[in-house]
């Protein structure tokens, strides 16, 4: 079957491949992962992820569907949009300002490609490809600023993998392409900019989903039990008490 952007989301090719946001989500935890894949459990479709896609499906062309899909981001009786997709519509008119921002996203827009990492079947959705020249994903960030994680100051690229899912990206594509982030934020005046991953970096990444991929396809495969992460929400739904702990061994 070929894989549109009408049957791309569905159960069906979502057990057959894995994505990047997929591998992501194996990563992360491996049994909400597995419950999210089989319709048991599914992540809250925040405020924010939705004034994201908003600006993800103005560029990619499909505004009006996104809007006729999600009803809820107009006020009731005919009010217009909220107040957080008006602000949707002015990170669009910033980034629309910006010539280099629009050029990296004037490649072909959402082009599916499928593949195979380590003999797993991998799809990925390119938010701008150029053949031959680039990939460029497009981002809608909270802010650039760094965080801790592990005594390391961190930017947004690695706490949300995004170097990961682009050496999936750059691996299925085929051609070592160079890739890039075109970056917006939320924040009432948005920042942008335009980011480089080197090759370096993605060379390790991919190195990461080598190494994991197997796995996590034979939990898909029923083969393998998945692990529990026991802190993210799934396995907090799903923990069942079974013994008295310390005062010592509460919370991380
Ligand atoms: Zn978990």
């Amino acid at each position: 079957m070929t894989l549109t952007n009408s049957n791309y989301f569905s159960q069906e090719n979502n057990m057959k491949f894995f994505s990047a946001s997929q591998f992501k989500s194996f990563l992360d935890c491996e049994s909400m992962a597995l419950a999210e894949l089989k319709g048991e459990y599914q992540r809250e479709k925040t405020t924010a992820l939705l004034v994201g896609s908003y600006v993800d499906s103005y560029i990619e062309g499909t505004l009006d569907d996104f809007k006729l899909e999600n009803p809820e981001i107009f006020l009731k009786n005919g009010g217009g949009l909220k107040a957080d997709y008006k602000h949707a519509e002015y990170i669009i008119q910033r980034i629309e300002r910006d010539s280099l921002f629009m050029q990296f996203l004037s490649g072909q827009k959402q082009v599916i490609k499928t593949g195979e990492i380590e003999g797993v079947p991998f799809k990925i959705k390119i938010d701008s490809y150029s053949e031959g020249k680039a990939i460029t994903d497009l981002k809608v960030m909270r802010s650039f600023d760094r965080e801790w994680q592990d005594g390391l100051k961190i930017s947004f690229v690695e706490k949300w993998k995004y170097d990961l899912a682009m050496s999936i990206y750059q691996e299925i594509e085929g051609n070592k392409l160079p890739i890039f982030l075109a970056a917006v934020t939320k924040e009432k005046e948005p920042d942008l900019a335009i980011i480089n991953i080197p090759q370096e970096r993605l060379d390790v990444c991919l190195d990461i989903v080598k190494k994991h991929v197997k796995r996590f396809d034979d939990i898909k495969k029923g083969l393998v039990e998945p692990k529990r992460c026991e802190s993210c929400d799934f396995c907090k739904s799903t923990k069942k008490l079974t013994q008295i702990i310390s005062y010592e061994d509460i919370g991380e």
